[in-house]
């Protein structure tokens, strides 16, 4: 798998991703954070086959671009089923409360713990990780995790927001991130990458390594 990162709501420093095969140039779109044209190019100018678009989670700094994206390419819109009333609904994705009112167009695929699919011969897992929302899934493929707002750089979602609940995410991280290969690259919605093996050595929040 290739990817790209993009930053295109840098008030937010959401990362936009683009992931694609490259035998077959299937590619997926996650959290588009920003109805920013150059996402658009990108999937022309990279020759890719956009299969699917996919938010992380419903809050408004990772659905922005949803409309545009959907406008431009025929690809399903895809969310957890817990999360998908908050694309919808700016008071749901919070973004009444920046005065934004983001409404993204309604989702095409609910997903589910588990699912799977393919871009060319590469294997696509979504992982539910409910916490900082009831919704809130990583992806897991080839070897790459885009993390969403559950596991970041030595750090992990807020949970102060509606539908929040620490200990929920304290165990989707330990029961389904840390039983990941260490060497897992760690994709988050916000900040630099990270690997599963640093986040159990490092992170201060979920460290499986005892402190003194
Ligand atoms: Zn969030
Ligand atoms: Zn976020």
């Amino acid at each position: 798998m290739k990817y790209k990162v993009y930053n295109v709501l840098p008030e937010f420093g959401t990362n936009t991703y683009l992931a694609w095969d490259e035998n077959s140039r299937q590619a997926i779109m996650i959290d588009p954070a920003a109805p920013d044209r150059i996402l658009l190019e990108e999937i022309k100018n990279l020759k890719l086959d956009l299969k699917y678009i996919i938010n992380t989670h419903g809050h408004g700094d990772h659905i922005a671009g949803n409309k545009l994206i959907k406008d431009g390419f025929p690809a399903p819109l895809c969310i957890h089923e817990a999360d998908a009333a908050k694309l919808t609904e700016a008071k749901l994705n919070l973004s009444e409360f920046w005065n934004a009112n983001i409404v993204s167009p309604p989702a095409d695929v609910l997903f589910k713990d588990g699912d799977k699919f393919t871009l060319g011969n590469c294997g696509v897992t979504v992982i539910h990780t409910p916490g900082h929302t009831q919704g809130g899934i990583c992806l897991l493929v080839d070897g790459l995790l885009f993390s969403g707002d559950t596991l970041f750089l030595k750090g992990i979602g807020r949970t102060d927001l509606p539908g929040g609940n620490y200990e929920m995410l304290i165990s989707s991280i330990k029961d389904k991130l840390f039983t990941l290969p260490d060497e897992t690259i760690v994709l988050p919605g916000h900040g630099p990458d990270t690997t599963i093996g640093k986040e159990k050595r490092n992170n201060p929040f979920v460290s499986l390594v005892s402190r003194i």
